[in-house]
């Protein structure tokens, strides 16, 4: 992140010129003459590159001359000097000339390191000089810890509380620090989930101590039950996930009710949670999942107060997932549904699985398709199912009652994280208007038909009850409890489909009728056809 310009622009001031090695101060030197001598040509012809703005040659000039003579404040004091020069260079470059000239040497925070570990040994040996403060302070400016190059500016004025110098980088830390503190807080990767690599959304801690998004870990364990960072194996069941807005599913599965976002189990909760997950109630294993949730719930709050605008970014994205909008619609490519019709579905596939938590948290609706062989694709029409009850099994796949809805025609379909998502347009029969004889001849039919179908409902019902057939009796008090009213022809004759067995080509072709027969005006061509087949029934 690039720093601001202020605080390090004014450092290049104080750090305009070096110092030179003077031979004669060296009277008390170990060192042979000759050494010496070595050593101050070395830092003569440092000391010019480094006039002549030519950093990296004075560095290696310097860097040679301390290692003959190790520890020297000047030598080390003009390195660090050197090393921030070019740490200022870098940090002022645009980024248009690093796209063109990427620079293949060491970046700027290193350099800032290394000016700080110099400017640290230089106050060692000069603990009394203005410049060795300003030189560690400088450093620290770089790598943008304001708080401890503060503390050095003032520690540097207790030495001379009348350096104008170290007052002004005193005004200028200040003021960073204070614009920090009410502006936006510096965003580091300590918020970032590892998965996707973004600010976290609904995190979860996981008990080997690893955070991730929910959505994230959860899409990670369809593929196995380990910490998708550490490998560590993870008793965090799909029971457990976030399955929000299904009263049905709450109330039947009271104690697994709660969502990994609201985190509000209670202690006899956790309780009954690890006993589920073969842990016995064990103290430590309860303390641990508190612990972890804990701090789930606190790191989110964190989240949302310290960075609203990428959070509330990060919502948009999860809900645009979970809640794709009427005319785009996640599907499950198997079969052909007509509405009205009540379904049970495994869910076992990893695709699937991620697929249905996004569906329950949002409208709980889906497409039901089936593959078209000729093409390789879908069918071009299928049909909304809406998921009434849906249990996660410990093994982490869903068991789930559907009821189908209404039909759509297939726009066009893509590709989502691994299952299909189409852009529809919903269908409806071409019925004659409320009000016409045509309509009321519709009625008359339909009235008819039920009439008839009740009658085979209760003949069939008698005769599953004599043969005690109860699985025959389950299935036909399903079919009878999606029957819609007669008032919905379109709806009433997908219903009558229902009752008797078809191919699914026979079914696709129901699903894509609107108005075959033009001349009969009697109303919905679906009800038509499916006359024929009531006297099969
Ligand atoms: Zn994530
Ligand atoms: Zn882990």
């Amino acid at each position: 992140m690039a720093g601001d310009a202020s605080p390090t622009e004014l450092s290049s001031e104080l750090l305009e010129d070096v110092e030179d090695f003077v031979e004669a101060n060296e009277g008390e030197s170990t060192l042979s003459s000759e050494r010496i001598r070595h050593v101050s040509d070395l830092m003569k012809i440092g000391n010019q590159a480094f006039r002549e703005n030519r950093f990296e040659e004075a560095i290696n000039c310097y860097s040679r001359a301390n290692s003959v003579k190790p520890g020297d404040p000047v030598i080390l004091s003009n390195r660090c000097a050197a090393y921030l020069r070019i740490c200022q260079f870098l940090r002022h470059r645009p980024p248009s000339v690093s796209e063109y000239s990427p620079l293949s040497g060491l970046d700027s925070t290193i350099h800032a390191e290394l000016a700080l570990k110099d400017a640290e040994k230089v106050i060692n040996f000069r603990c009394d000089s203005t410049k060795s403060y300003i030189l560690k302070a400088s450093a620290l400016i770089m790598l943008e810890k304001y708080e401890l190059a503060r503390d050095v500016i003032l520690s540097g004025l207790h030495v001379d509380p009348t350096s104008d110098p170290l007052k002004d980088l005193e005004r200028t830390t200040v003021s960073t620090i204070g614009s920090r503190g009410h502006g936006k807080p510096e965003r580091t990767d300590d918020f970032d989930c590892t998965v996707c690599l973004k600010l976290l959304y609904e995190p979860v801690t996981t008990p080997c101590g690893h955070t991730f998004c929910r959505s994230c870990l959860f899409q990670s364990m369809d593929r196995g039950n380990r910490c998708p960072l550490c490998r560590t194996v993870l008793f965090i069941s799909p029971r457990t996930c976030a399955i929000r807005g299904n009263t049905k599913w709450k109330e039947r599965n009271m104690h697994y009710s709660t969502s990994f976002s609201r985190v509000n189990l209670s202690l006899a909760e956790f309780y009954m949670l690890t006993c589920s997950f073969g842990g016995n109630g064990n103290p430590m294993l309860l303390l641990m999942y508190n612990i972890a949730w804990f701090n789930s719930f606190t790191l989110n709050n964190i989240i949302k107060k310290t960075f609203p605008e990428e959070y509330d970014e990060r919502k948009l994205e999860n809900e645009s997932l979970t809640n794709p909008g009427g005319d785009f619609m996640p599907l499950f490519v198997m079969d052909v549904v007509l509405p009205c019709q009540k379904l049970h579905l495994n869910i076992f596939e990893p695709r699937y699985r991620l697929m249905v938590r996004r569906v329950m948290e949002g409208n709980r609706r889906m497409g039901m398709v089936i593959p078209d062989s000729r093409t390789g694709s879908i069918a071009d029409f299928a049909c909304e199912v809406e998921i009434t009850e849906c249990e996660p099994l410990p093994d982490g796949r869903f068991f789930l009652e559907l009821e189908s809805r209404r039909r759509f025609r297939v726009l066009r379909d893509w590709d989502q994280d691994g299952y299909r998502v189409a852009e529809i347009e919903w269908v409806r029969d071409i019925s004659p208007s409320a009000g016409t004889t045509q309509r009321e001849d519709l009625q008359e039919v339909i009235n008819a038909a039920a009439e008839y179908a009740q009658s085979w409902m209760n003949t069939a019902r008698e005769e599953a009850q004599q043969r005690q057939d109860r699985a025959r009796l389950l299935e036909l008090d399903e079919l009878e409890s999606m029957m819609p009213t007669t008032r919905d022809p379109e709806l009433y004759s997908f219903w009558l489909t229902t009752l008797t067995r078809r191919r699914p080509s026979e079914k696709l072709e129901l699903l894509r009728e609107r108005d075959t027969n033009q001349d009969d005006c009697s109303g919905s061509p679906v009800f038509l056809i499916n006359m024929s087949f009531v006297g099969t029934l």
